[in-house]
């Protein structure tokens, strides 16, 4: 193969991640290493991207060098879920979550990158533009010119518009929070009645983040501000602001999983900024790190064109089916409550539901399956306590309707 250079645009855990493994995969360590290339372009090197920082055990058991450098994360064992009815499960995790500041983890994953062989450029990217031999890339500093170009520019890129078509507003999660000063060694989440989306707080070494997240089209900013004042007063938690973010969250719609388009012609898109986030837990940080990992295999192979079934493969199907069930997680309704208060009140009590509430933070089992336990679950609770909503649940016992709307279509 002629010497390839692949210009690499974001330096967050998937542009890193494809570094890494490109560059080891080429032997570009060191002097004389490889004839290939592999750049990454990142404008904030090391930044405290807004984000939960929470990595789930799967994420430590694929890539065990995250559970190495745990000094710079912190390990969680204890947990509190909140109902929007003020019903609270606290339990343990089996294995740890680990949550890590992003700061920290971006630098780790970017002098793995560095150390492997690929070359990080402090620069931010402004265009994109094809030629006959490639690609042209205008960054504020000079221009650059690559073979092949991924982009990995997380969820606000602009950069997305020039590759493939736009995600819609729809297909976003708006967040906000604040960086606050450390506290109990607990990790919360308040979910709500009849609202895609949840307040959190995760401690990390020296400070806990806490914030929350919801669909866009459902709150107003200032609505969704009141809601996080009201978890912050009840858990004692003060807002501080001058440590406030605020950031956007991919959630895409079944529709437009139906409509992804990873790779073309010269380039691939990874992470955030193709939309691999889980619909309903909004976990990003390990698809964005699988989906680098995958994409930097496909082109090891020769064959870029090969990533988007990989991805489609390993997780796609799964967080596009998550896509459908989001809604139904969120806003279904369960005898004449929310599905996410059944769940944890139901899970303060029982073993069942507990364990299924253990495998959706620990990240340990696939979502699909996660979901259909959980609704069995829902439909054999009632029947254990026979009452008088039987009938109805019987004739959907998997899928309770989301309000307002019948039951579950064929097919689905
Ligand atoms: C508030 C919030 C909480 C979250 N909590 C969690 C959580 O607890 N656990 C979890 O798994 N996921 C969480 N996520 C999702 C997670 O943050 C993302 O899925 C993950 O960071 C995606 O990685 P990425 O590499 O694709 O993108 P990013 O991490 O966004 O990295 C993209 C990088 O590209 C750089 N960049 C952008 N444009 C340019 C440009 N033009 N030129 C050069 N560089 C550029 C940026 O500076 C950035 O460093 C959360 C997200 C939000 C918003």
């Amino acid at each position: 193969m002629k010497a390839q250079t692949i210009a690499i645009i974001g330096g967050g855990p998937a542009g890193a991640m494809a570094a890494e493994k490109l560059a080891e995969g080429w032997g570009l360590r060191g002097p004389g290493g490889g004839t290939h290339r592999v750049q990454v372009f990142e404008e904030k090197i090391g930044w405290e991207k807004p984000c939960g920082g929470g990595l789930s055990f799967k994420a430590l058991r694929r890539y065990p060098f995250l559970e190495r450098a745990v000094s710079g994360g912190n390990l969680l064992r204890n947990a509190e879920f909140i109902a929007s009815s003020g019903a609270t499960m606290r339990f343990r995790l089996r294995v740890p979550l680990t949550v890590y500041s992003r700061a920290t983890l971006n630098r780790l994953l970017l002098r793995r990158a560095k150390e492997a062989g690929a070359e990080v450029v402090a620069e931010r990217i402004l265009r994109l533009q094809r030629t006959n031999a490639g690609w042209e890339i205008t960054g504020r500093e000079r221009t650059y010119h690559a073979d092949f170009v991924a982009l990995a520019a997380g969820a606000r890129t602009r950069l997305r518009q020039t590759l493939a078509p736009d995600f819609s507003q729809r297909d976003f999660m708006l967040t906000y929070g604040y960086y606050l000063p450390p506290s109990s060694n607990v990790l919360r989440v308040q979910f709500y009645e009849d609202f895609e989306g949840y307040a959190w707080a995760f401690p990390r070494t020296d400070h806990v983040s806490v914030g929350i997240c919801g669909k866009i089209g459902q709150d107003s900013m200032p609505a969704l501000r009141n809601r996080l004042a009201d978890f912050m007063r009840n858990y004692g938690y003060s807002p501080d602001p001058r440590r406030i973010f605020s950031h956007l969250l991919p959630s895409l719609s079944a529709e437009s999983w139906g409509n992804l388009r990873l790779a073309g012609e010269r380039w691939a898109i990874a992470g955030d900024a193709a939309g691999l986030v889980d619909p309903v837990t909004g976990e990003g940080i390990y698809y964005a790190m699988r989906s680098g990992h995958l994409l930097a295999e496909a082109l090891l192979e020769e064959s870029p064109a090969a990533y988007p079934e990989k991805v489609r493969n390993e997780f796609g199907k799964a967080l596009a089916l998550g896509a459908r069930l989001a809604r139904t997680f969120y806003h279904g309704e369960f005898l004449g409550s929310g599905v996410t208060t059944r769940m944890i009140e139901f899970g303060a009590h029982s073993q069942k539901f507990l364990e299924i509430i253990q495998d959706l933070v620990e990240g340990s089992k696939s979502f699909p399956g996660l979901a259909a336990r959980l609704y069995s679950a829902l439909a054999r609770t009632l029947v254990e306590t026979g009452m008088s909503k039987l009938r109805e649940a019987v004739q959907s016992p998997f899928f309770p309707s989301p309000r307002g709307e019948g039951g579950p279509r064929s097919g689905e």
